[in-house]
């Protein structure tokens, strides 16, 4: 892994026995986890890796599994745009695998039918930023004076430039005030930023920090033309990725175990660095520990270490908040042709952003099928988890035939449900001071994952990958450090692997 984990590991065991490999446990096998183990594990000569997963398989917010009836079911559909160069690189250069949709153009929908249509951005000629994402995308009914109320948002944008000041600074203001004090109109603020503040960040403007919302802007939209471009997996992600990349993690060496949920990490009070971690009865001992789990997970695991309670840096932790999602597919008796394979949706339900998808036209293995499957994906969705089956699936049947009326006419014959309780990190004004760094006031403790403070703008799995496991990969890429990671060659590619945003772009034809 990282050159700070190793400088870490080195001091805190000289005379490693057996092997004289280092010990390295990871924590949580969601893309954090597994970029992070997958790291670790290319240096197998010193590392001895292993990967704790609580659940039944890896993936994490992005896990995959089948029916008892074989069907394949995930905790939502997810894409990946543009800007995922680290996510792209893994795929191509490291896994070579061919897991992508081509660019898909998408939709947007309210209860008035369709509403805008946004083009393949990168076909368009290019505008200085961020002019084509303004001008290129199909509103159908917002008026222009409200589109050009957005220009008032430059402002911001000028002056966002993610370092932790601009983040405290904005971390103040709910988005909601941002987009009023910069003089958005009402209308391009409920059609056009609260459906992308519900599904980009998980709540609506009224509950979300400004700075996170100006971090998730600037990174989807604003910084370059093509960024709002999108592609989805062939098949669920578990299948057409993580089986690939589990397989590549173990032949290098690491272990991935499932079903081993972290119930402790033990500090030595001596020497203040983790010793070991616990799942149950079960104990690994470990030179180094980089947690890669979700804020509900980090909470638990705090809750039982008096070692990481009685810091500050983890206590403040508890401060935090999660928010629920819930999928739906459906699977329709018949073909139901469906205009755009991926369609945000608002103005549905106050409060809770929703997105559908066509899978019939998405996976391959759908291609031939005699009906339609379908996934609604909501987020914010507390209010709907705790409504049965059977009235979700009558609600999603309903919600896409308001949208795609063909749909209404269809039978339903088959269809599953996933709650994703407290999943999602929710990014609440004043919610950035609590937030972790990579690096821990625990030498041989690091953290991975999409909510982790760093000068990454969005949450998304190309964060989570980016920041593949520590303190390492973020003071290499500290403004004016001149790292282990820029002296040494090997360190130095690597850095150059994960490039940060604004930097070089792959020019490869399929992105
Ligand atoms: C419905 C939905 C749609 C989304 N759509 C997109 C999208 O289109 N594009 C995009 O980029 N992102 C999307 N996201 C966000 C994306 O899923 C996350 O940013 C990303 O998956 C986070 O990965 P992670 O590894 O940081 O954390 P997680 O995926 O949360 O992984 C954490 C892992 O830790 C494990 N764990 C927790 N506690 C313990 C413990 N005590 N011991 C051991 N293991 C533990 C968990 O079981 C889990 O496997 C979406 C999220 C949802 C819910």
């Amino acid at each position: 892994m990282q050159a700070e984990l190793a400088a870490e590991v080195d001091t805190m065991n000289e005379a490693a026995e057996g092997d004289g490999k280092k010990k390295v446990v990871v924590i949580g096998a969601g893309w954090a986890g597994l970029a992070a183990a997958y790291e670790l594990s290319k240096q197998n000569d010193d590392f001895d890796v292993t990967l704790l997963e609580g659940g039944k398989s890896v993936g994490g917010l992005v896990a995959g599994w089948l029916t008892p009836g074989g069907r394949p079911v995930e905790a939502g559909v997810h894409g990946f745009w543009y800007p995922y160069r680290n996510i792209f690189r893994l795929i191509e250069d490291d896994l070579k695998i061919d897991p992508f949709t081509p660019w898909t153009q998408s939709a947007q929908y309210s209860p008035n039918g369709l509403e805008v249509i946004s083009p393949i951005f990168q076909n368009m000629p290019r505008l200085p930023s961020p002019m084509g994402t303004f001008l290129y995308p199909s509103f159908l009914r917002l008026p222009w004076f409200d589109r050009l109320t957005a220009l008032g948002l430059l402002a911001s944008v000028v002056d966002w430039d993610n370092t932790p000041e601009a983040w405290r600074k904005y971390d103040k203001y709910t988005a909601r005030e941002l987009f009023r004090m910069m003089g958005c109109s009402e209308r391009l603020y409920r059609d056009a930023f609260e459906p992308m503040l519900l599904v980009g960040l998980f709540a609506p403007g009224e509950q979300c920090s400004a700075a996170g919302a100006l971090g998730m802007l600037y990174f989807f939209i604003l910084a370059h033309q093509a960024d709002f471009d999108v592609k989805w997996c062939r098949g669920t992600t578990g299948e057409m990725i993580f089986k690939p990349w589990v397989q590549r993690i173990e032949e290098n060496g690491a272990k991935v175990l499932v079903e081993k949920r972290v119930s402790d990490v033990e500090v030595c009070p001596d020497t203040g660095r983790v010793v070991s971690v616990s799942c149950g009865g079960e104990s690994f001992p470990c030179d180094a520990v980089v947690s890669a789990v979700g804020i509900n997970g980090v909470k638990g695991i705090v809750r039982a270490a008096p070692g990481l309670s009685k810091l500050p840096f983890f206590s403040k932790m508890m401060n935090l908040r999660s928010v629920d999602a819930l999928a739906v597919r459906l699977y329709l008796d018949r073909r139901v042709r469906i205009p755009y394979q991926s369609n945000a949706c608002f103005g549905f339900d106050k409060t809770t952003g929703w997105t559908f998808f066509d899978l019939t036209a998405m996976h391959d293995s759908l291609d031939k099928s005699e009906g339609t499957v379908l996934e609604a994906d909501f987020y914010h969705a507390d209010q709907l988890l705790p409504r049965s089956d059977q009235d979700l699936v009558a609600k999603v049947q309903g919600d896409i035939a308001t949208c795609v009326p063909a749909v209404g006419r269809a039978k339903v014959v088959d269809y599953s449900v996933v709650r994703i309780a407290q999943g999602v990190t929710h990014f609440s004004p004043g919610s950035y001071d609590s937030m972790p760094t990579c690096e821990t006031p625990i030498p041989n403790m690091f953290m991975s994952g999409d909510w982790i403070v760093n000068d990454h703008g969005s949450f998304s799995q190309e964060k989570s990958v980016r920041y593949r496991g520590g303190g390492g990969q973020c003071r290499s890429e500290a403004p004016g450090r001149r790292s282990r990671q820029q002296r040494h060659p090997v360190r130095r590619r690597r850095a150059a692997h994960s490039s940060p945003e604004g930097g070089e772009r792959s020019s490869k034809t399929s992105r």
